[in-house]
């Protein structure tokens, strides 16, 4: 292939573009594939490059094959590649899922595709059209043109907490959690305020703990929870599919059924983790089953007690975090802050207790946002995804959380016109799907989008050819 040019670029190379990268190249024998990523290696992304040894994934091996069709294909590797004692319901490191996503590269390079696949460790700048193709600006100056883009940029990058006083803030506070300095030159008997507690402030206590951090943590949010701990469900414990099309179509109707149906399975004996489970195959019809007022509602109402029931912690991390609050090393307050000051090498955070009804104060050596990605994209500061909203590529879904796409992931222009170059992959697509965020959602993506470009592309090709011989 030439350099600069290729079938498809896919600018992101987390789980969601590497295994977009492998079905194209296994369902094609003659498509390019180039893949732009910040860092040098595939499958890693954000999710999959930590190097912590208490960062484990939070769905059990069992559930986390990188096929749709081959549920044992990730336990398989474990056993080969980490550790022969893994079961289908153990929490393996999340490093060791990276080095599988890259091993099924490497194979379908080596098998399939040699000299078909580029990895350019850069940054996508911006999106231009260029004749009938595509052109993404590189960091380093160069551009590279495709016929075919795909987003898988995966979740957006953290909004800034909100805290009045921040525009103040200096090295001490940190917007960005995953940045590498965010836990450097902390006093080891010192203490550090997470504001948040969602999977980011449980990663990042573990992160504290392994570097051997032992003061004070601080966990300070508007709801004071915590990811529900996973439970070492067997994995012939189920419940039956209780969702249909004459279900409830309201927030609250939704909430009535599940709660019904969880007092049932604590009738039988059957844990509740096992009825949210249940509704993982159909929360994708759910979300789009609900009217837009409807789906506001849920997430005014109702995603933090989602989000913590349905994206809970490995067991092993619950039992750690269980200990550390018991011993004191981490305090969980509840409320919202009203001030953030900086007094030389100390932050003070002042927040309206929830619990006391009265205004507390915190200090700190290091604060650190935890709030999660941000679910506004109007409000992102990412330049590829700006480019493309300004110049009309795409548009943001209804509810601001993604970008607008059709049911192939084909991004809509701003007058709402589906692309036939420009797709999305993974969490970009939260605001049509609502469940898109982990592997057994965007492995099914993987699958259908790279056969779906795959065969538009060779049809394009055969088209082509059919013209110039006529
Ligand atoms: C800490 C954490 C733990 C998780 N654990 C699990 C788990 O155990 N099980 C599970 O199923 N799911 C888990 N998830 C969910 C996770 O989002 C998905 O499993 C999956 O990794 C998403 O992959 P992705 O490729 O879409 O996004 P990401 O992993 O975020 O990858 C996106 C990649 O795109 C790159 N990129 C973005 N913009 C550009 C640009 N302009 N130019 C160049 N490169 C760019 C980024 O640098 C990154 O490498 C976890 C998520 C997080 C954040």
């Amino acid at each position: 292939m030439r350099k600069s040019q290729c079938d498809v670029l896919i600018v992101g190379g987390g789980f969601s573009g590497t295994m977009l990268a492998v079905h194209l190249l296994r369902n094609s024998r003659s498509l390019s594939v180039a893949v732009i990523d910040r860092g040098p290696l595939p499958g890693r992304g954000l999710a999959y490059s930590s190097p912590h040894r208490f960062h484990l994934l939070n769905v059990p091996a069992g559930e986390m094959s990188a096929w749709p069709d081959a549920p044992d294909d990730f336990l398989r590797w474990a056993r080969t590649h980490y550790d022969a004692t893994v079961q289908w319901r153990s929490f393996p490191p999340r490093t060791s899922y990276g080095a599988y996503i890259a091993s099924l590269l490497e194979a379908t390079v080596a098998q399939f595709a040699t000299g078909r696949l580029q990895w350019i460790q850069d940054e996508a700048l911006s999106l231009h059209r260029r004749k009938d193709k595509l052109g993404v600006q590189l960091k380093v100056g160069s551009e590279r043109l495709a016929r075919a883009v795909v987003l898988a940029t995966g979740n957006f990058p953290p909004a800034n907490a909100k805290m009045p006083g921040l525009e103040t803030a200096t090295a001490l506070y940190f917007q960005f959690p995953w940045a590498d300095a965010a836990l450097q030159k902390i006093p080891p008997y010192g203490s550090v305020l997470l504001v948040g507690s969602g999977l980011t402030s449980v990663d990042l206590i573990m992160a504290l703990k392994s570097k051997g951090f032992r003061g004070v943590i601080h966990v300070l949010s508007r709801q004071g929870l915590f990811p529900r701990p996973r439970r070492h469900i067997g994995r012939d414990e189920s419940w039956p599919s209780f969702w249909n099309e004459r279900s409830p179509r309201t927030t609250r109707g939704l909430l009535r059924l599940v709660r019904c149906q969880v007092q049932a399975a604590a009738e039988k004996g059957v844990d509740w983790r096992t009825v949210i489970d249940s509704l993982r195959p159909r929360t994708q019809d759910i979300w789009r089953s609900l009217a837009h007022e409807e789906q506001k509602r849920f997430l005014r109402h109702v995603r933090v007690y989602w989000d913590v029931h349905r994206h809970r912690v490995a067991p092993e991390i619950a039992d750690i975090l269980a200990d550390m609050q018991s011993e004191g090393q981490v305090r969980l307050h509840t409320g919202t802050v009203v001030r953030y000051s900086e007094d030389r090498d100390r932050a003070e955070v002042r927040y309206w207790d929830r619990d006391s009804q009265t205004e507390q104060r915190l200090c700190a050596d290091r604060v650190i946002n935890c709030t999660g990605s941000e679910t506004d994209c109007r409000r992102i500061d990412e330049s590829f995804i700006t480019s493309l909203f300004v110049q009309g590529f795409a548009r943001p879904d209804p509810l601001f959380l993604g970008v607008d796409v059709d049911e192939h992931g084909a991004l809509l222009d701003y007058r709402g016109t589906p692309s036939d170059a420009l797709y999305a992959i993974g969490p970009t697509r939260k605001g049509c799907l609502w469940e898109t965020t982990t592997v057994p959602e965007i492995r099914v993506q993987a699958a259908t989008l790279g056969k779906h470009l795959a065969e538009m592309l060779e049809r394009r090709t055969r088209q082509r050819g059919i013209l110039k011989t006529a």
